[in-house]
């Protein structure tokens, strides 16, 4: 095997969270708070989602015990690292009233440094996606980037596939391939629990150094393989890409547009899950006073009807042409726009739709292959 393929017992990867405390970061990963699987800071293993699975369908989402302790036996929550990289509410300047107009105040906090804990591939890959909207162009976003800069990822690969996801069909996962310092997979084998892992980065093999680990063997690693291999063929949904561009082209005026708008609340739940979309509105706002003033950008949504407001009116009036929007958007004119697909197939637009509204079944409607849920 490899020198860059090791095995970490779970004495090992506590250690690992040792070691980052060590290096200055704020270690955020998979914690439980009401009654989802949300991120937080991990302190110790225990503060992981310990022995629990993860069951989610279009609208529908629960935890439930598994039967064995696994650390990261479910897949992915609500959040994801949009959360911390493109944050939800964003101050951009604060400025205070002067006798002579007004001064900037300027920001002193310094930035924590992340450390995101067990990111599955397909967080990994939205990632790659936000990294080319903010960063890719002529106009970086210089807050996106402050975060983005100091980030280190531990990425663990799913050894369970969940109902919503259709990760292989987007060619995003199951198995973290970049984007990633550390890689894990979590083995469960009888008495056994170890974690067979991969070094993505310089600063992945110094972190290594520094806690107990030892050389995979070939059965160690065909064994993680093979639990991965395992996932790919378990996939909840899947979705066609070959040709979609051009069948959503095509059907801009399709009869699923109205039919979905019916079942549509246009409440913007499935944007603001999505670790993709990245629409934000910004406002200037004072306080009471009037001494204080200040410039926020918040997440925004093409389901919002003043999203879509321009000069003179609204162009996106119907709930049939912002659901549109969003769908053509996402596999379509996001290929245009940024040469790839925005969707990495994680499935939290589908679990997090108060109707369940699945992007697979729209698609398959409209002339897209759909392959059938699995029990
Ligand atoms: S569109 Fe849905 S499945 Fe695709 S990345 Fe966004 S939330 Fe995940
Ligand atoms: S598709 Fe679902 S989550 Fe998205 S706006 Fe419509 S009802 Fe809300």
């Amino acid at each position: 095997m490899s020198k860059s393929q090791f095995v970490l017992e779970r004495s090992g990867l506590e250690q690992l969270l040792q070691a980052l405390k060590n290096e200055g970061y704020v270690t955020l990963g998979p914690t439980v708070r009401e009654r989802a699987i949300v991120f937080g800071e991990l302190h110790t293993l225990e503060d992981l989602p310990v022995g629990l699975k993860d069951w989610q369908e279009g609208g529908t989402y629960r935890l439930e015990p598994r039967a064995d302790p696994a650390l990261f036996g479910y897949n992915v929550g609500p959040q994801s690292p949009k959360q911390f990289l493109h944050p939800p509410l964003l101050r951009l300047l604060r400025a205070s009233k002067t006798a002579q107009g007004f001064e900037i105040v300027s920001e002193t906090e310094p930035l924590p440094k992340y450390a995101f804990f067990g990111l599955r591939a397909c967080e990994l890959q939205a990632i790659q996606i936000q990294d080319q909207v903010f960063l890719g162009g002529p106009y970086q976003d210089s807050h996106y980037k402050a975060r983005r800069e100091q980030v280190l990822i531990l990425a663990v690969n799913c050894t369970q596939a969940g109902n919503a996801c259709f990760c292989t069909s987007m060619n995003s996962g199951p198995k973290a391939r970049a984007g990633f310092d550390l890689a894990l997979t979590e083995v469960l084998e009888g008495d056994r629990h170890y974690f067979v892992g991969a070094v993505g980065s310089g600063a992945g093999a110094r972190l290594l150094n520094q806690i107990a680990h030892r050389p995979a063997s070939e059965r160690e690693w065909n064994q993680a393989e093979a639990l991965v291999d395992q996932t790919a063929r378990n996939m909840g949904r899947g979705l066609n890409t070959e040709g979609l561009k051009e069948l959503l082209y095509q059907n801009l005026d399709h009869p699923r547009w109205e039919e979905v708008a019916g079942r549509c609340l246009s409440c913007g739940n499935c944007t603001q899950v999505c670790p993709t979309c990245f629409c934000t509105s910004v406002e200037d706002h004072t306080d009471l006073t009037g001494q204080i003033a200040e410039r926020t950008r918040h997440w925004d949504s093409c389901f919002t009807a003043d999203f879509s407001y321009l000069h003179g009116g609204n162009v996106r009036v119907s709930t049939r042409a912002r659901y549109r929007q969003w769908l053509t958007h996402k596999l379509a004119t996001w290929q245009d726009q940024f040469g790839s697909l925005g969707c990495v197939g994680c499935g939290r637009c589908i679990t997090w739709c108060p109707v369940g509204i699945d992007l697979t079944e729209e698609v398959a409607a409209m002339g897209g292959v759909h392959v059938q849920n699995q029990p």
